[in-house]
């Protein structure tokens, strides 16, 4: 938790959060002191996580992972899709239904933890210290961000929604310590450093949304947020070979 009263309690906020980045490996090339960017207004709408649930999600991190927990410990990495829809109201009844998903047949059923509607609206249905699953090989470590929409284009061409998104993006990488090469999108996790399956046949998988192009724009237009909040950028994308 982050307070903001006062001036030694802002001092002692960014202290904090240069440790915070010091902990997680925060690139500080710069040399220059972060500042805090404004936490976007985010609307809770929770998707039911039942015990059982959980107890699916910490058997999915086990199979895939080999960790036995339903608790997403230390984001690392932001992964941003497109729902492949055009309402938030069936993605969020997709999420929202932990059943079996339709591709790769197993439990708990799909999720991300926040979506951001085509009017800007960033709704958040599952909380951060829990694993969702939207990411093959990289939900134990990912923090998923659906755009409501039908492909990287129309996201990136709809001002309310990519102002939303950006703005999301930027907090969360400052409140967790996620470098810009970490924030990808879903169809550059294969070549993402955190990706581990252990899975055989789930090793090579992923979806098409977000391409490496499509992300380009997205991070270069996030990169100039930096300068208004200070926040430390880090070096560029190193992509790993993905061997598929
Ligand atoms: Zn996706």
């Amino acid at each position: 938790m982050r307070v903001t009263l006062g001036l030694l309690v802002v001092g002692a906020a960014l202290a904090s959060g240069c440790q915070h980045h010091r902990l997680f490996g925060h690139d500080d090339a710069s040399g220059g002191a972060t500042v805090r960017p404004p936490k976007p207004h985010i609307v809770w709408r929770p998707i039911p996580f039942s015990a059982a649930r959980r107890a699916e999600t910490a058997a999915y991190a086990n199979r895939h992972y080999g960790l036995d927990t339903w608790r997403l410990e230390r984001p690392r990495v932001i992964v941003e899709h497109y729902t492949a829809g055009t309402t938030f109201g069936s993605a969020y009844a997709t999420f929202a239904a932990d059943v079996p998903d339709a591709e790769l047949h197993e439990l708990p059923g799909t999720c991300a933890h926040f979506v951001i509607d085509t009017d800007g609206t960033i709704y958040q249905l599952v909380r951060l210290d829990t694993i969702c699953r939207h990411t093959v090989g990289l939900n134990s470590t990912a923090i998923g961000i659906e755009h409501v929409g039908t492909s990287d284009a129309q996201v990136l061409g709809d001002a309310a929604q990519m102002r939303s998104s950006l703005r999301l993006t930027t907090w969360l990488q400052w409140r967790f310590g996620i470098r810009l090469r970490n924030v990808i999108g879903h169809n550059e996790s294969l070549t993402s450093p955190f990706h581990h399956e252990l899975y055989a046949a789930w090793r090579c998988q992923t979806h098409g949304d977000w391409t490496h192009a499509d992300m380009d724009a997205y991070r270069s237009r996030r990169r100039r947020l930096d300068r208004r909040y200070g926040v430390e950028v880090g070096p560029p994308a190193r992509p790993v070979s993905s061997g598929c």
